[in-house]
């Protein structure tokens, strides 16, 4: 495969530019767009920079040819030192200590999914396959050729910010301290959710905080004072660390960045490295024999104890179990039980596009309906499904999970990337950082 090719295969995405972005945006799923081009109105501050395209790739490519020319890259052993530590942060809800306030309303449904073969699969020949893979490439191959990266001073308004996500089509954005001289953390889409759930008090009170403050005013406030370094990593680690660090401390963003100039050289996700191994799993790799497994056999996912939200709760509900759960997204469920919709933190944003955050008592049914970009319906699969068919949905589709029913619709699971990428990479290794 030609790098432009799989650098395509690697950005197709859909568009946002119906959220107000500027039209012909087109953002990667990753995240980044293709332009280099930042000037947005609600952007051109003074407290913001934009670094652009970065970073020469001289060997970008090296490995990718010598794969496409049939060669398969060299295997490491096993023995793995990763020499990361990094802090898990602690649950968002204890830190703010809100949780209790606002308990979900769902109860979660209790489904019995038994991990009978995922063990016994790891025994085999060639389980190790995609470890050795991602062990044996860095973040510089995974990284896209040239994208759009947005940079917010910590200084910038925390409304502004939200909106300057909206109108540049990305999901996330390092920030950027002056006063340090360099980069002190990440704002996302979780970030919006915790500033709505801390400040939000009913549709008549205008958030003040989220007019007022400062993103910096918004860490100290949220952080108490606890420093949280940013968590990078550096081009020439392996992706291997790369699902290792994302993995580990529960974030779904990982900046690369330049080890010399410090510079934010793209910003690596879940869905890029899945990409990125499914690419060359649908080419050059032997295929496992555990690709041919069910998931119910394997037990990938996450069976028991499921966040859910009813399609009639509030919007106000979902954040609450967003910040209370931690989970990347909540399937919707009828009064029947059955799974009618997924409502992710991303749609969360749909509130600042649509400037309807001072409106959190809509129902997550209207929210979904609301949506101006969305998916039809809900993504799933179902027990008896191989691993290899949700390993291909998932990529095609390009979410970050589907979820797992039954043939009546009822809930029974959540396949998510963490959960794929910790089984097909982490595992191997024997290392659980989903379960850490
Ligand atoms: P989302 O799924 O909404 O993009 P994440 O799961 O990545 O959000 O982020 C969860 C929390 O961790 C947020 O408060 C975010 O600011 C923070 N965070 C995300 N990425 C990083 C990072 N690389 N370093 C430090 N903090 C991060
Ligand atoms: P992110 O790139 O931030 O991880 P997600 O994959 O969570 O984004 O969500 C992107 C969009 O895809 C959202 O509108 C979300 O509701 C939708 N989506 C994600 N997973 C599913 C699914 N399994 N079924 C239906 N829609 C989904
Ligand atoms: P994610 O945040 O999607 O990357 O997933 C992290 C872990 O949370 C994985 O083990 C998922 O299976 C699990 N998970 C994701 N969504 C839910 C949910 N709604 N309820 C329970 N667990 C979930």
């Amino acid at each position: 495969m030609e790098p432009a090719e799989l650098e395509h295969a690697l950005s197709r995405t859909p568009s946002w530019s119906s959220f107000g972005g500027p039209e012909h945006q087109e953002m990667s799923f990753l995240e980044q767009g293709d332009s280099t081009s930042w000037p947005s109105p609600a952007m051109t501050t003074s407290a913001e920079i934009s670094l652009g395209e970065q970073g020469t790739k001289v060997s970008r490519w090296t490995s990718q040819e010598a794969v496409e020319e049939g060669e398969l890259p060299g295997l490491k052993g096993d023995d793995l030192d990763l020499g990361i530590e990094f802090s898990a942060p602690e649950a968002w809800g204890d830190e703010l200590g809100l949780v209790e306030e606002r308990p979900a309303q769902c109860p979660s449904p209790q489904v019995p999914v038994l991990r009978l073969g995922w063990d016994d699969e790891l025994r085999k020949p060639g389980a190790q396959i995609y470890m050795h893979f991602m062990q044996e490439h860095t973040c510089y191959d995974a990284m896209a050729t040239s994208s759009k990266l947005v940079i917010f001073d910590t200084m910038l308004q925390i409304k502004k910010a939200f909106f300057a996500l909206v109108a540049n089509g990305v999901r996330a954005a390092p920030l950027w301290d002056s006063k340090k001289q360099s980069f002190v953390g990440m704002l996302t889409i979780t970030d919006f959710i915790l500033v709505l759930h801390r400040y939000y008090r009913s549709p008549l009170v205008q958030i003040y905080e989220i007019e007022e403050h400062k993103i910096e005013t918004w860490r100290e406030i949220y952080l108490q004072g606890c420093f949280k370094p940013l968590v990078s990593i550096s081009p020439s680690d392996s992706l291997f660390e790369a699902v290792y660090t994302l993995i580990k401390n529960r974030i779904h963003r990982l900046p690369v960045l330049d080890p010399v100039s410090g510079a934010v050289l793209h910003i690596l996700t879940h869905k890029r490295l899945l990409k990125f191994l499914h690419i060359f799993q649908g080419t050059l790799l032997p295929r496992p024999s555990f690709l041919s497994r069910t998931i119910q056999d394997l037990g990938i996912g996450t069976f028991r104890d499921l966040a859910v939200v009813l399609e009639t709760a509030p919007i106000l509900t979902a954040l609450d179990i967003f910040v209370d759960r931690r989970v990347s997204a909540l399937p919707v469920i009828n009064e029947a039980g059955q799974v009618v919709g997924l409502y992710s933190r991303f749609d969360v944003i749909h509130l600042a596009a649509q400037q309807t955050y001072n409106h959190l008592d809509i129902s997550v049914g209207e929210a979904l309906r609301r949506r101006t970009l969305c998916l039809e319906g809900v993504l799933s699969c179902q027990p008896h499904e191989t691993l290899g068919e949700v390993i291909d949905r998932i990529a095609r589709e390009q979410v970050h999970r589907l979820v797992l029913v039954d043939e009546t619709q009822h809930l029974l699971g959540v396949v998510s990337l963490s959960d794929i990428l910790q089984a097909l990479v982490l595992s191997p290794a024997g290392i659980d950082a989903l379960g850490a």
